[in-house]
């Protein structure tokens, strides 16, 4: 019987190892994603800006073409002005000009502020760029640093595991399921020990009778209020 305490003992060693193992290890997962996130939602940035960029572009070369044709519609007209024979005519052709040349001043202002915005934006895209290279750089040094504990970790689990497998070996079926099922029952320990009269699993006091048949090793012994397998620890004197 204190061969099957032994063994159920070191099987809870080595699970609540693995739980630890597990938890850091998905810290650093967490982590990593971060990582990674971080330069994903730069590059995305950067890939706002540069559509925001070409839309102006796009927009410059309208007005562009927009004006061109009014300087052209200008030109015309004064050519055909030469030919006007009336008073009337030669009026309503210069008040077409005139307001041709109030929209040609409208859309050089346009123009001057798209070419502002373009500058601005193309110095931030550069600016962005760069960071996001240096970014880059730095998270996979960190991303790789990162990957690295995680498969150290990953080598102490199997390594765990190896343990574990050879732990359960001794211990009947039948236990094997009875602890699994407390520990999930009971945050992860099945066992408790029971120390000066008390369960140090859920820190009540334990029948006098229980805790003195403990002492004998002739049976499994749970505690009566949580359930768990007791282990006999005497305390160090
Ligand atoms: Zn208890």
């Amino acid at each position: 019987m204190r061969k099957k305490l032994d063994m159920l003992e070191e099987l809870q060693e080595v699970d609540q190892l693995i739980d630890t193992h597990k938890a850091a290890q998905q810290g650093l997962q967490s982590e990593l994603s971060g990582i990674n996130q971080a330069v994903d939602s730069a590059r995305e940035e950067i890939t706002i800006l540069g559509t925001r960029l070409a839309q102006l572009e796009t927009e410059k070369s309208g007005l562009e073409v927009t004006h061109a044709v009014e300087l052209e519609n200008i030109a015309r007209s004064e050519t055909n002005m030469k030919e006007i024979k009336t008073n009337k005519e030669f009026q309503a052709v210069g008040r077409e000009i005139t307001a041709a040349r109030k929209q040609v001043t409208d859309i050089e202002e346009l123009l001057l502020q798209k070419i502002g915005q373009i500058e601005e934006l193309s110095a931030e895209l550069v600016a962005k760029n760069s960071l996001c290279i240096e970014l880059a750089d730095n998270s996979a040094q960190r991303a790789t640093a990162k990957q690295a504990e995680i498969d150290k970790i990953q080598a102490e689990i199997d390594a765990d595991i190896v343990r574990r497998e050879s732990a359960i070996k001794g211990i009947p079926a039948s236990l094997v399921k009875k602890f699994t099922m407390l520990r999930e029952q009971r945050c992860g320990r099945a066992l408790a020990f029971a120390t000066d009269g008390y369960c140090m699993g859920c820190n009540m006091q334990l029948p006098p009778q229980l805790y003195n048949n403990l002492y004998k090793y002739e049976e499994l012994l749970a505690c009566p209020h949580c359930q768990r397998i007791l282990i006999l620890k005497v305390r160090q004197q």
